[in-house]
């Protein structure tokens, strides 16, 4: 009643006329309009975001004589796909941040047993030096003392580092498993099932909550998806499967199996070392943190061969207490 025999374009704001011109011409020509997120005006007179889809009418004999519209309000969506996207930023950063640290720790682990050898060879250098005599052996002495020094700087440099990554306390709360484990994989595979992955979660039904850092699992499972998918990419059968099960008494098991190329076998017994990678562009510490993460929670974190072909990477993790040994309430 509010629109019988007014124009169409009181539904449209007055910057976006021309669009129903647009229209107008297209419908004319027999197109279609297929889900055009556009602006319309409410009966109170306030922008709403709509999605439009136009399609041209015909009379009996085929001639266009008109326009059907459908404008469905999209502003619940979205609010959901910017919160959606928030959400994804939290999560990057808290990743990026871990990952410092993580990465922090690993350098000054690896770096710490080289660095203790120079300064023993320096020491060993000192004192040969110290019988040289003339200019020659003032330059070496120099030298070596410069050699020592810096390398004492950078050890310094490492534990200050080391000081640093220690700091960061994980924090543990009661949580659902499951609700993890979704979120986790919704997060890190916006964009992939569409680029050809197929996914199958298999979730048990009632799994006890565990007492877990809900970044830090996440943060494993991001590490383990983005690996199963990158492992798959030549692959002609991609499909991605995330299992969650009681495993005993006393923990449940995530299990990510992918369709890739199987675990090259030059890395295979030292997947789960630092610095160890296939990859051109790759740091190799994600398998490392995944691990340092999951034992901290008194997990396990283990890969076999897929049946057929691929990975599956598998971890647990304990039950509190109170929970263990109840059967799926
Ligand atoms: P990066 O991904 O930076 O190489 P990671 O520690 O995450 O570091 O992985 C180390 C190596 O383990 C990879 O370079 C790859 O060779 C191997 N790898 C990890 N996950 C898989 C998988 N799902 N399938 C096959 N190989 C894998």
């Amino acid at each position: 009643e509010d629109i019988i025999g007014l124009p169409v374009t009181t539904l449209i704001p007055p910057d976006r006329h021309d669009e129903e011109s647009d229209i107008a011409e297209r419908m004319r020509r027999g197109d279609r309009i297929e889900h055009y997120e556009t602006l319309r005006r409410h009966r109170d007179g306030r922008p709403i975001e709509i999605s439009l889809s136009v399609s041209p009418t015909r009379d009996a004999g085929g001639e266009i004589t008109g326009a059907s519209k459908i404008a469905r309000d999209i502003t619940g969506r979205k609010a959901d796909a910017h919160r959606v996207s928030q959400l994804q930023n939290e999560l990057l950063h808290a990743t990026r941040l871990a990952s410092t640290g993580q990465l922090g720790a690993a350098l000054a682990h690896e770096l710490n047993q080289p660095l203790t050898a120079i300064l023993n060879y320096t020491g060993v250098l000192q004192e040969l030096g110290a019988h040289l005599a003339g200019a020659d052996g003032e330059l070496l002495r120099d030298v070596v003392r410069r050699v020592a020094e810096q390398t004492e700087r950078a050890g310094e440099i490492i534990r200050r580092l080391r000081g640093f990554v220690a700091k960061r306390e994980p924090e543990r709360r009661m949580q659902p498993l499951n609700d993890a484990i979704g979120e986790a994989i919704a997060l890190s595979l916006i964009g992939t099932i569409d680029g050809g992955v197929r996914l199958k979660s298999e979730f048990a039904a009632a799994l006890p909550a565990v007492l877990i850092d809900k970044v830090q699992i996440q943060q494993v499972m991001i590490n383990l998806l983005r690996n199963a998918v990158e492992a798959m990419r030549d692959s002609a059968e991609r499909t991605l499967t995330v299992t969650t099960a009681r495993d005993g008494e006393t923990f449940v098991r995530v299990s990510i199996a992918d369709t890739g190329s199987g675990i090259a076998p030059e890395v295979a017994a030292m997947l789960f070392q630092p610095f160890v990678t296939t990859k051109g562009d790759g740091l190799g510490i994600g398998l490392s943190i995944c691990r340092t993460i999951i034992e901290s929670h008194g997990g396990r974190l283990w890969t076999q061969a897929n049946e057929g072909s691929g990975t599956v990477f598998h971890f647990r993790l304990p039950l509190a207490p109170d929970e263990a040994g109840t059967r799926g309430r």
